[in-house]
């Protein structure tokens, strides 16, 4: 791009002829920015068309009526009417005799629309055509208009456009802002020449996409709108491409070569054999480990893939070269757990290992401390007080972050920081089309473990309607006198009135009634800590009084009971799902057969039907999060803290999965043949970079 076209996309709106200051602060809340180019990067939602019609005879109510009408007659408003403000009233007649009756409400501008419609005179109007309330007479004045979008001259008509444009916008803007802006920026956009004409191409399908002139034309799969998200996608691809690519190159950490020993100690104490997709993983991590350029590995794996076991190896390979490992997981009780699993086995093999939470205090966590910094300590579990400024470590060399989604970008980056370039490990359960993978976690290898342990048993997956609860509630009555342990999931915590969630409180009351003495708990959010801890502790302990546990979906992470067999769902329709998949991971970790009933209001409906009939089918997370993503789109399936998580302009996960192959495709091959942007495409690479805000940047 040339200088003056990189400096118009960087001018202020306000310049904009008829914006100012006032309009442009306005856009800027809207557009996230004030530059012309945040403008141009706005689309429109929908086409409104409004062809001139000869007669309102011809209208159809609730649709745009544009229309020659000449004025009859005014009737102002203003005076109270059985307590209500009558509006003003100004009668007109189509060339056919058919009476339209424009309405305004208010007083204030009155004076200003009864000067734009003189009697006797001829305009053009256009708006919303209704029914004026039970007179459906269309040719005695039953059509009405409240407040028309336009009234114009005849011979003004041009200013009326036959397909107008309508923008998502926000208080103090109007459609008819947006247009004259579109329109301003245009005009000097197409004054500004000797651009390249790939960019030419790609300021066209902008041009298309702001003057359509149908809703095909804002479709995903029409040409603009595909070029431009072409555009996105490739920009976006190239910067991760380039970010990979210097990472690689630029810094420089250590290498972690072990002697496999401990692994081979720690694989002959596991009760089982790992999978081919475990083992894999942690040929992937200790490869990446023993080259000097930093580790940056995720391990996708579905709920009980065995993550646990692939991050010890990791961790046993750093300890093998005297070096630190930080574990962190995002609540006190997974990181509990992972200590309860990990102590023994390090005890054994005699690596010092220990936890760190916020609730350590006093002499004991000075003493923790104290080996940290000696280097005593080789492994390190905890949440984030692992990174404490208090934690120093004497060597710190492998970071792993378990259920990665749930932290942010920055604390990610203290943790790194308190290492020198440390490998960094993350495990993520949550798992994401290879097409959203690589947008998120684009700059990162990725280890998938697509496997289940061999010998699981496939949970068996059913529907209920919620009618049916008295039946449930005394088979699973039977389960639990033979000693079945139940999690039972209500999506809401206390009754509220206008939805008709199942309320944990109230199911746990009607539960209690039916069931062998003390044998339900209940854990929700709103609980103290201690006390959900403890039911938590009676229902994981196989031979605890609690049977069945009562639960909002705080037990959504992470949680290990394997002797849990029976997970019921209530509302299952309510929740996405990729959560029910999640819900459900938390059966089927023991040896037995585990069920998974989704209970469902009894209107449900076909699409709700068709949701829950996934989860009936598959049990594979990746399949499921495909069928989310297809069926949500993707803001939704990350949840709108999803850290890393980058909205796109024009792309549309549903529609453009071939778009985001090519465009990885070719990002790659010109990342590979042209790093530094120096031939055309690579130059349009760099334009388009700039365009959609993608830099080329270093993790940490
Ligand atoms: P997640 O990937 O959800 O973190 P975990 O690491 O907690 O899964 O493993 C779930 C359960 O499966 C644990 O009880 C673990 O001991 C067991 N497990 C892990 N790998 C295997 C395997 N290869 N064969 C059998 N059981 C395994
Ligand atoms: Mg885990």
């Amino acid at each position: 791009m040339n200088k003056e076209l990189v400096d118009f996309l960087n001018c202020d709106l306000q310049f904009i002829k008829g914006v100012g200051p006032i309009l442009a602060a306005r856009l800027a809340d809207l557009l996230g920015g004030r530059r012309v180019l945040d403008f141009l990067l706005h689309k429109p939602h929908y086409v409104k068309p409004r062809g001139i019609l000869e007669s309102v005879l011809d209208a159809k109510p609730g649709e745009v009526l544009t229309i020659p009408v000449q004025i009859i007659s005014h009737k102002k408003g203003g005076v109270f009417r059985g307590g209500k403000r009558a509006p003003t009233q100004v009668t007109c007649r189509d060339k056919l005799g058919a009476d339209l009756v424009l309405q305004f409400f208010g007083t204030s501008f009155l004076e200003y629309w009864l000067e734009k419609l003189p009697i006797a005179e001829w305009r053009i109007v256009s708006g919303k055509m209704e029914f004026s309330g039970r007179n459906t007479n269309l040719t005695r004045g039953g059509a009405i208009i409240n407040h028309p979008d336009f009234i114009e001259k005849l011979e003004d008509r041009h200013k009326i456009p036959e397909y107008q444009a309508i923008y998502p916008i926000s208080d103090g803007l109007t459609q008819r802002i947006m247009a004259n802006a579109r329109d301003a920026i245009f005009a000097k956009l197409e004054s500004i020449n000797g651009q390249k004409p790939e960019i030419r191409k790609f300021f066209d399908a902008i041009h298309a996409i702001h003057y359509p002139t149908s809703n095909d034309d804002l479709a995903a799969n029409s040409e603009s709108i595909s070029h431009a998200a072409y555009a996105e996608l490739f920009a976006h691809q190239v910067a991760i491409a380039l970010t990979r690519q210097k990472r690689k190159r630029g810094i420089v950490g250590r290498t972690l070569r072990g002697d496999g020993m401990l692994r081979e100690k720690l694989y002959k104490m596991l009760p089982f054999k790992l999978t081919e997709a475990q083992n894999k993983a942690i040929e992937d991590i200790e490869n990446d480990m023993a080259r000097t350029e930093p580790m940056m590995r995720l391990v996708q794996g579905d709920v009980g893939s065995g993550k646990t076991v692939v991050a010890l190896a990791a961790a046993l390979n750093a300890a093998e070269c005297k070096i630190q490992t930080a574990l962190m997981a995002p609540t006190d009780t997974l990181a509990g757990q992972h200590y309860a699993k990990i102590k023994p086995i390090c005890d054994t093999l005699g690596i010092v290992c220990d936890i760190l939470t916020g609730r350590d205090k006093g002499a004991l966590q000075k003493e923790k401390l104290v080996s940290i910094r000696s280097g005593r300590t080789k492994i390190i579990i905890g949440t984030h007080a692992l990174f404490q400024d208090a934690v120093e470590y004497k060597d710190l060399g492998l970071v792993i972050i378990d259920e990665q989604h749930r932290f942010g970008v920055n604390q990610r980056a203290t943790l790194v920081a308190k290492g020198c370039n440390p490998d960094f490990l993350a495990l993520s359960a949550t798992p994401i089309p290879r097409t959203l993978s690589m947008t998120i976690y684009g700059d990162m290898d990725i280890s998938i473990i697509a496997q289940k342990p061999t010998g699981r048993i496939p949970i068996k997956t059913s529907r209920l309607s919620a009618e049916r609860i008295a039946t449930l509630t005394e088979r699973l009555r039977i389960q639990i006198l033979s000693g079945a342990k139940v999690f039972w999931v209500c999506p809401l915590v206390t009754e509220s009135e206008d939805c008709d969630f199942a309320a944990a409180e109230t199911r746990f009351e009607y539960l209690k009634a039916r069931m062998p003495d003390g044998a339900i708990g209940l854990v929700h959010g709103q609980m103290d800590k201690k006390s959900r801890d403890k039911a938590m502790a009676e229902f994981a302990d196989p031979s605890g009084k609690i049977k069945l546990l009562v639960a909002t979906s705080v037990i959504e992470v992470g949680i290990d009971i394997p002797a849990a067999t029976i997970m019921i769902i209530e509302n299952a329709e309510k929740f996405g799902l990729s959560a029910l998949h999640q819900l459900r991971g938390r059966v089927g970790r023991g040896s037995g057969q585990s069920f998974c009933i989704l209970m469902h209001g009894n209107n449900l409906s076909e699409d709700g039907e068709k949701r829950l009939d996934v989860l009936v089918d598959t049990d594979d997370g990746f399949v499921i999060a495909e069928q989310d993503l297809m069926m949500r789109g993707a803001g939704e399936l990350l949840g709108a803290r999803q850290s890393g998580w980058v909205p796109y302009y024009f792309v549309d996960y549903r529609e453009h999965r071939d778009l985001f192959k090519l465009a990885t495709h070719n990002a790659l091959e010109l990342s590979e043949s042209d790093p530094h942007l120096e031939s055309d495409s690579g130059s349009m690479a760099r334009d388009l970079m700039y365009i959609f805000d993608r830099e080329v940047k270093l993790d940490g």
